[in-house]
């Protein structure tokens, strides 16, 4: 799946590009398009998994025939729970609003700060991306007005009730209009979350975005002691030696994937490099090489591996480690998925031994070390 086939107009697509977002995820695949349509969505998917972007794109295309607002009348009101989430969210529209050929004006507003810059800053705003409780204020002190909103998204609805928000945002709904779009975005669903989503959506498109990483008690994981210089030789061995048939080895740079990828086909083991400088052509086409046999090994970038899902992927090897604990959790966890057990192996140098203890720590698992010094490499 590409951005292209979203829907998306060329403006956003090239905006989407530099922002290094080379495909879709899959909250984004499913959503734009809904969106797009005019259609009610209800979103199960958690911070992280690109939801932000998956309704900030379709809401800001269909910007691009809107005339524009009356003054200090928004069109598009996104409620989050949290001051962090409103600048988190208001950032990404920002980034994309303000270069598009019919640029649009956002604001986020909450709750902590003094309230006077916000009502001079509400001057010309489309889209506002509000805490309920500033809201509130700013609507009783006339700063501005709801009864155009077309659009509106709760994003982290369930965050929203569990902080106590019940109230505000039924005097929010009951000052918009009675014909607009809703968005609602939850990480779980439960009793509250479901009594606001019959009184809210009109026969809204149900997106479940399964879990990023399923069960990390399902890969089995073993780190190496290995220097640099024995890296190749190792990877090759384990390789060989257990008669791995299909393998993600994960690099931390685009020059590594391919340099990985080259020597073990030189060695004679049939591998691909992921990486966001081969087409997505070439790209899609790694995967199903892997997911067919064809190849046995794809050595991977983090950015290539996000939305890779191979079913049974029976084995993940971090050729290097990465600097963040997430993107470590996010490279293990595309084996040990659907109930299937994988395996992980993480090659460490002796210098990095203290990172890789934060991120055992972040992960709340222990991984037992090997040490690799006696293992004869000779031919490998
Ligand atoms: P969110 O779940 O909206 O908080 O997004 C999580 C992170 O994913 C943010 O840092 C985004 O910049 C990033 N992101 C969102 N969509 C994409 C994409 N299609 N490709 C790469 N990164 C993305």
């Amino acid at each position: 799946m590409t951005f292209s086939e979203l829907g998306l107009s060329a403006p956003i697509l090239a905006l989407a590009k530099a922002q290094g977002y080379e495909s879709p995820r899959p909250i984004q695949a499913a959503a734009i398009p809904v969106i797009l349509a005019g259609k009610d969505v209800l979103g199960i998917a958690q911070t992280g998994s690109g939801k932000t972007a998956s309704f900030a794109l379709p809401i800001l295309q269909l910007f691009q025939q809107k005339p524009p607002a009356k003054n200090r009348h928004i069109t598009a009101l996104v409620l989050v729970p949290t001051r962090e989430l409103a600048m988190q969210v208001g950032e990404v529209f920002q980034l994309f609003s303000e270069r598009l050929p019919r640029p649009v004006k956002c604001l986020s507003v909450f709750g902590g700060v003094s309230i006077n810059p916000q009502m001079i800053q509400m001057q010309g705003v489309e889209i506002l991306v509000a805490t309920p409780g500033r809201l509130l204020a700013l609507v009783e002190s006339k700063a501005m007005s709801l009864s155009e909103v077309d659009v509106l998204v709760l994003d982290e609805a369930d965050k929203m009730l569990n902080m106590g928000f019940r109230d505000e945002m039924n005097s929010i709904f009951r000052l918009l209009p009675e014909k607009r779009q809703n968005l609602l975005f939850s990480a779980t669903l439960g009793k509250e979350v479901n009594t606001i989503t019959e009184m809210l959506l009109h026969d809204p498109i149900k997106i479940e975005i399964a879990q990023e990483v399923e069960n990390l008690d399902l890969i089995h994981q073993t780190g190496y002691f290995v220097t640099e210089a024995r890296k190749g030789p190792l990877l090759r061995y384990l390789i060989k030696s257990q008669n791995m048939q299909q393998v993600l080895v994960f690099t931390s740079s685009i020059h590594k994937a391919d340099l990985v990828a080259h020597k073990l086909k030189k060695n004679g083991i049939q591998a691909l490099a992921l990486h966001s400088e081969k087409s997505q052509g070439a790209r899609t086409e790694a995967l199903r090489y892997l997911k067919s046999g064809e190849i046995n090994v794809l050595v991977a970038t983090d950015l290539a591996s996000r939305g890779i899902d191979i079913p049974a992927l029976p084995f993940v090897i971090n050729y290097e480690l990465p600097r963040s604990p997430k993107d470590f959790i996010h490279r293990i966890g595309r084996t040990g998925r659907a109930g299937v057990e994988g395996r992980a192996i993480t090659f460490v140098e002796k210098a990095e031994e203290p990172h890789f203890y934060v991120i055992q720590k972040k992960m709340k698992k222990r991984v037992e070390m090997v040490e690799t010094d006696e293992f004869d490499l000779q031919g490998y």
